[in-house]
């Protein structure tokens, strides 16, 4: 028996040192990701009335609002968690992972509609954060930045930790909200280093935030951003940050072009 206690204690002094390290961790991981965190110059807040545009003849439809079939789970490949609702929107399963568009894109136009809860929940990154990857690995933040300070190459409209926005053109929560996006895809010579880096240009309700600027490789929170070899086309990605304030975001009418 106090063999059996014994090993019991063991345990518990285990996991209380593991979790003691995996916290320590984060918090170093967090400090580091400070360091690249810019908190001004704050961008100018300016408003649009109605930026909607519908899918034109040539574009592959990624949400009609029907289901979700055009997409999947992100990390095991297995059917997309999130909801589909009677009206057509799409909202994030909170812990559900990413989810990734079956098809692959290189160079494209893209048009999405966001809408931030009405009710808000959290602040700075952990208010209705998400974010779309282009090839599954360039981020275009979605935030909810409606009188929602936080660092600026982190709000809604930025190269997330890499350009800030022109200017602010977020919309109240729980108003519809567009992106239309030019997105030129990076190009590598066959041993793997860069030939031609990737453009970004965003349209955020309708006003430009991002003009043709240079993307300046994989987004990571903490690290230097990096380019990294992969395939001509890669999936679209849209992200369950996870850790906000309680209040997921929802989508719809995304479309694509390819260029
Ligand atoms: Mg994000």
């Amino acid at each position: 028996m106090k063999r059996f206690f014994l090993t019991v204690t063991a345990t518990i002094a285990i996991i209380t040192l593991v979790n003691a390290q995996k916290k320590a961790n984060q918090d170093s991981l967090e400090k580091v990701a400070a360091k690249t965190e810019l908190w001004e110059p704050v961008p100018t807040v300016v408003s649009t009335k109605n930026p909607f545009v519908d899918a034109p003849s040539d574009a592959i439809v990624l949400m009609s609002g029907k289901d979700l079939n055009s997409w999947h789970k992100e990390s095991d490949k297995k059917a997309a968690g999130w909801k589909v609702d009677k009206e057509g929107i799409t909202t994030i399963v909170k812990g559900s992972g990413n989810i990734e568009s079956n098809q692959a894109f290189g160079s494209c136009q893209l048009h999405i509609e966001w809408r931030e809860p009405a009710v808000i929940a959290g602040s700075s990154q952990t208010r209705g954060n998400s974010g779309i990857f282009f090839m599954g690995r360039y981020e275009l933040q979605v935030l909810d930045s409606y009188n929602n300070p936080t660092y600026v190459n982190g709000q809604a409209g930025s190269i997330y930790k890499q350009f800030i926005p022109l200017v602010n053109a977020s919309k109240k929560p729980g108003e519809w909200q567009t992106y239309d996006i030019v997105f030129t895809a990076p190009e590598f010579y066959a041993d793997g280093r860069l030939q031609t880096p990737a453009y970004i240009t965003v349209l955020m309700n309708g006003v430009l935030v991002q003009n043709h600027v240079e993307i300046k490789g994989n987004t990571d929170w903490y690290k230097t951003p990096k380019y990294y070899a992969h395939k001509e086309k890669e999936p679209l990605v849209l992200q369950d940050h996870g850790m906000d304030g309680g209040n997921p975001l929802s989508y719809r009418n995304i479309w694509i072009r390819e260029l």
